[in-house]
């Protein structure tokens, strides 16, 4: 049995046809985590549908509107109902909500993601289910993330998540699009996420959503380099959160990567927004992939991007194919002749396999 889980709840299921938030499916996952609460089991609850539901209360019918202003105010009306309706959820099981609203930011300051992981640990510790949403009202329409999925894998970092669901309108990742291909078929399992795979996502998306496949493929190959087991599953089912934990073929089961990347690893792999690209030699290529060294500046034969000491970069081999993702600490200014050490190993994630 898991002991820590992040469920995240897409638009698309989280409100009805109208647009309003649909209680009874809400009340079925609260339902489910509220019996795993009560086998110690701690779980963060992702849900979408702010923006949603903000418009089906002040929209009058309208079409949804596209700019991103108008979208961001219509979230701070939707969000607040749909804490009312998590709230109005989990009181039927006895147990309280607390809001939390995550802006990429939060992931990228590391000060900020330690305070995070404190207040959700603290609101277990309190007996109260923590709600996580991105804060779309004021996040920066330039860097926010616009879709859960992402967040849902980072939070399953954050907390050291044994397993991340990720809930949708489709009963896992299918092979092909039921709507152009009946034949599709539930494929139950994966343990590499390949290109073939990232091409059956394709670019798959429902009417209300921001994610779709790709975006969960994407959120499901962060989570599996943290370790965390990723199903993608159906959120209509009688049990969702126990189905998808529990039974083979309620879902798509990711399998996590056996080795494991310490949390501040996958932090600088997956949360920090790279700011530049260090291009190598073979000779560190073969020093990164194969003896585990750090990156040293004989080895960097170009530079893009005005990263500063600190920033994180990718590095890209001879081929150009990404290697590794890495804290630098020389800024792009002093490169050429700066000291010996551009990333130490130790703030360094080789992402490539050998
Ligand atoms: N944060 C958005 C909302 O609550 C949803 C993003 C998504 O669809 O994943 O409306």
């Amino acid at each position: 049995m898991t002991s820590r889980a992040v469920v995240k709840i897409g638009t698309s299921s989280v409100t009805d046809e109208v647009g309003g938030v649909d209680q009874a499916v809400l009340n079925r996952i609260a339902d489910d985590v509220v019996s795993l609460a009560r086998d110690g089991v701690e779980v963060v609850v992702v849900t979408s549908g702010a923006i949603t539901a903000g418009w089906a209360d002040v929209g009058r019918g309208r079409a949804r509107p596209r700019d991103a202003v108008t979208l961001q105010a219509v979230s701070a009306v939707g969000q607040p109902l749909l804490m009312q309706s998590w709230r109005e959820a989990f009181a039927r099981g006895g147990r309280g909500v607390g809001q939390v609203l995550l802006s990429p930011l939060d992931f990228s300051h590391r000060g900020q993601y330690l305070r995070a992981r404190a207040t959700l640990e603290a609101l277990w510790s309190l007996d109260v289910v923590p709600v996580v949403n991105e804060n779309d009202a004021v996040a920066d329409e330039e860097i926010r993330f616009g879709d859960n999925d992402r967040i849902a894998a980072l939070v399953a970092n954050l907390v050291g998540a044994e397993h991340l669901l990720l809930l949708t309108d489709t009963p896992g990742l299918l092979t092909a699009d039921p709507r152009l291909d009946p034949s599709a078929t539930l494929i139950e399992e994966v343990s590499a996420i390949d290109a073939s795979l990232v091409e059956i996502a394709g670019v798959s998306r429902s009417g209300v959503g921001s994610g779709g496949m790709a975006s969960k493929l994407a959120a499901a190959r962060m989570a599996t380099w943290s370790g965390v087991t990723t199903v993608i599953a159906g959120a209509r089912a009688e049990h969702p959160v126990r189905a998808a934990l529990g039974e083979v073929g309620a879902g798509t089961v990711f399998r996590p990567r056996p080795e494991r990347l310490a949390a501040r690893k996958a932090w600088i792999a997956f949360a920090v927004p790279s700011r530049g690209v260090l291009r190598i030699n073979q000779g560190a290529l073969q020093a990164l992939l194969h003896h585990g060294r750090s990156l040293l500046r004989v080895g960097v034969v170009g530079h893009d991007g005005a990263f500063v000491e600190g920033d994180a970069v990718e590095v890209r081999g001879p081929d150009g194919v990404l290697v590794a993702k890495g804290l630098v600490r020389v800024a792009a200014a002093d490169l050429d002749g700066g000291d010996d050490v551009v990333v130490h190993r130790d703030d360094l994630v080789v992402l490539r396999s050998r």
